[in-house]
């Protein structure tokens, strides 16, 4: 592919820069100022053309119907943008005086109450830049608790199998065992297994609820109560909240800790991996080992509060992610109560109406009411027959010009197919989907090689995806 090196011609101009005397910034010796650089010399349509191409090689929620399971890919309402570039909050420092940045404060302190007040949390710290780093967070502070009440020889978290990796990654980063508890036929947590698996050892059961199943855990009360019992806390993995804001609230039904994503139920944007927002909550339990600052409000205003000895200190420079803070604030005051609940409803019916859509092409490993999302299974017959996989599937969908579901995840269910289409998107978007993947699964049959040797209109072919991943070609290197 040519890049905007390779049409760099010598004098060719987009616009004149005024020229300006450089001299080299304190510390440094004007020899160290570089007076050539290599920069691409291109005319101004060259440089659009070169950025809307670049911009065109992904697929983004922009673009098509983006059924990515656990990850929410929603539609980012462009309110959120509008508000994120108000001058007023764009050009900020974070090191400005607490009287200059009021405004600012006043969106954070906001943001804080409401969303304890959607997960029935007491306080909440908006630091952690991730929802694997809220869960650290989150992990640690409960490793605090139990420290500061001597309880030390709480060494295990409990996580069920078909949790997000992240949860015994994070469990295991904060120096916990993990102890895996195995579900039951109906896709719930097995109230057996964990009962055999709880004791004095437990620091805390982490549960995501709906979980990764797309089934809400109807027994939750139970299992906090035997949680608690035993002397754990039980952490809730609330990145996805779409299922149930405004109908359920995880500090209701037992959770003493809870992590949300901004970039997945309150659509600011994932960015490639970042920048991403994983505020906690907390009961008031808790509230003592908080990261701080977090921020508060007195009779003077808005301030910074530090933390107290209890504290497990800083987990993100600055504040946290504002232009995030920002966007999900705007989200959250223009849907208001009523809006966050129709989201809930719409983004149930959602997945239920396509589950019903494509029910009898594909396996349907739990037979239950599906929340915000779904997992069905390519069926044994198409495999056993064709050799074709739920990856050669995937692969196919993208020359239709959607993204692929989430595959082989959760790791429970065989040749798994995880579909989340979220409220956001059309009935006619659904319908046109289902006959995607149908007419895929004919062509699985019909023309196997076909699948198989997908995805041919995208802009690369298959990848290695581990290469891809542990060893990027970020450099322009000229031929
Ligand atoms: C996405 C997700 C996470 C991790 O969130 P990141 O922001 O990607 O770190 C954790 N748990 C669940 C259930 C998720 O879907």
């Amino acid at each position: 592919m040519s890049t905007i090196f390779d049409e760099s011609r010598l004098g060719r101009r987009g616009s004149e820069l005024r020229a300006t005397k450089t001299t080299a910034p304190a510390g440094f010796a004007s020899s160290e100022l570089r007076h050539e650089l290599a920069w691409p010399e291109l005319s101004e349509p060259q440089v659009v053309r070169h950025f809307v191409r670049l911009s065109r090689l992904n697929h983004a929620i922009d673009v098509g119907f983006y059924p990515l399971g656990s990850c929410t890919m929603k539609y980012n309402p462009k309110i959120n943008e509008e508000m994120a570039r108000l001058p007023g909050f764009a050009s900020l420092h974070p090191l400005q005086p607490e009287e200059t940045v009021q405004g600012a404060l006043q969106v954070m302190w906001e943001l804080q109450r409401d969303l304890a007040e959607i997960t029935g949390m007491d306080q909440v710290s908006l630091q952690p830049a991730a929802g694997a780093q809220g869960e650290q967070t989150g992990i640690l502070m409960i490793k605090a608790y139990h420290r500061s009440r001597q309880d030390l020889q709480r060494t295990e978290v409990l996580i069920p199998d078909a949790a997000h990796g992240t949860n015994p990654a994070t469990a295991s980063l904060a120096g916990f065992d993990v102890v895996e508890v195995a579900s039951d036929s109906r896709g719930g947590v097995d109230l057996d297994a964990l009962k055999a698996k709880l004791g004095p050892k437990t620091a805390a059961v982490m549960l995501t609820n709906p979980s990764t199943l797309g089934i809400f855990e109807d027994n939750i009360v139970e299992i906090a109560r035997l949680t608690h019992q035993a002397g754990g806390l039980l952490y809730y993995d609330g990145a996805n909240l779409n299922a149930i804001l405004g109908k359920c609230r995880p500090g209701d039904t037992g959770f003493d800790v809870v992590h949300v994503n901004l970039h997945k139920t309150f659509s600011t944007p994932h960015g490639g991996g970042g920048p991403g927002s994983g505020p906690v909550g907390v009961k008031k339990h808790l509230a003592p080992f908080l990261p701080a600052p977090t921020v508060g409000r007195d009779q003077n205003g808005f301030h910074l509060v530090a933390g107290g000895p209890d504290s497990i200190g800083r987990v993100r420079s600055f504040h946290g992610n504002f232009g995030m803070h920002l966007r999900a604030y705007t989200y959250i005051r223009s849907l208001g109560k009523d809006g966050l609940s129709a989201v809930a409803e719409d983004a149930v019916l959602n997945a239920n109406y396509l589950l019903h859509l494509i029910k009898d092409r594909v396996t349907v490993p739990y037979q239950r009411l599906a929340k915000h999302e779904f997992v069905v299974g390519l069926p044994r017959s198409i495999k056993d027959k064709t050799g074709v996989r739920t990856l050669d599937v995937a692969k196919r969908l993208l020359d239709f010009g959607v993204h692929s579901p989430t595959v082989y995840f959760p790791l429970i269910v065989d040749e798994a197919m995880m579909i989340e289409p979220t409220e956001t998107e059309s009935k006619e978007t659904l319908e046109a989907f289902a006959a995607i993947l149908a007419q895929v699964l004919t062509e699985a049959v019909n023309d196997p090689e076909m699948v198989k040797t997908a995805p041919h209109t995208t802009p690369v072919r298959r990848l290695d995806e581990a290469r891809a991943a542990r060893q990027p070609e970020l450099r322009y290197r000229p031929r």
